[in-house]
This record gives C-alpha cells, sequence and structure tokens, in this order.
C-alpha cells in the first residue's frame, strides 16, 4: 500500500469507485472518465508502480489479471464483439497513475492504429 496512491486507496475501500470484481489478487472497477461502454480498470491489490517495476514474482498475478478481464468481458456482453486491453508504462506510454492497471475497454469498436 502506498499512502499517496488513488488506486491503493480505492483497493482498502478509503476511496469511492464502482468495484466490479475483487479477490485476493486484484481489483476491478469502473474508469471514472470512461472512453467507450465498457471502460473497466482491473488493478494487482498489491502496489506496483508500472510493468517498468516489475518483478518475476509478479508474474503469476499479471496473468490473473488477464483471467479476470476476460472473466469481465464475459459479465459485460462484450466477449463476442471483442474488446481491447491496455496498459500504459511510463511518460511516453500516457500513464497517469503509478499503480499499474489494464483497461478493459469494449462495446464499441475500436480506433486503429495505435499511437
Ligand atoms: P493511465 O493514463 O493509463 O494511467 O490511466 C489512468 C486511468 O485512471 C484514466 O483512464 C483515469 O480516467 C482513471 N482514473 C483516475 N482516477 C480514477 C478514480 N479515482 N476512479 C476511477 N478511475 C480513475
Ligand atoms: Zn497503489
Amino acid at each position: 500500500m502506498s499512502d499517496s496512491c488513488t488506486f491503493c486507496k480505492i483497493i482498502s475501500n478509503e476511496a469511492k469507485a464502482t468495484i466490479v470484481y475483487h479477490d485476493e489478487q486484484v481489483t476491478a472497477f469502473r474508469d471514472i472518465h470512461p472512453v467507450a461502454p465498457t471502460h473497466i480498470l482491473i488493478v494487482p491489490n498489491k502496489h506496483i508502480d508500472s510493468i517498468g517495476t516489475l518483478d518475476p514474482e509478479d508474474e503469476q498475478v499479471i496473468g490473473h489479471i488477464f483471467t479476470v478481464a476476460r472473466k469481465l468481458a464475459d459479465a459485460e456482453g462484450i466477449s463476442n464483439s471483442g474488446f481491447r486491453l491496455i496498459t500504459n508504462t511510463g511518460a511516453h506510454g500516457g500513464q497517469t497513475v503509478f499503480h499499474l492497471h489494464v483497461h478493459l475497454i469494449g462495446g464499441q469498436r475500436m480506433k486503429y492504429p495505435m499511437g
């Protein structure tokens, strides 16, 4: 837990969010500024700054985040239409919150190319 981290506060229920999933390893909640009909952030309960500071011991939780993403896509009814998972890392990656998170975005056709 990082005292100044918004996402740590959401995980520990000190800050409000619309939580859609929670287990021992991860929490998922709706993005406060959604860019599509479904826009959920999936985060490890353990504070990790970004993929840029990932330890090999964190590999399991990263895999779990993707399994939870698949389940949430099912629950949101977007598995068949498809969806996008994004992890912004660092300044050039567009990361603004430095608690690792995966965006699950869907419910409309995504724009391409990226970058
Ligand atoms: P990123 O730019 O990848 O770091 O994404 C951070 C995301 O967190 C943005 O899409 C924000 O809209 C979202 N966000 C920031 N604060 C909150 C919050 N308190 N509750 C829900 N989503 C948030
Ligand atoms: Zn945090």
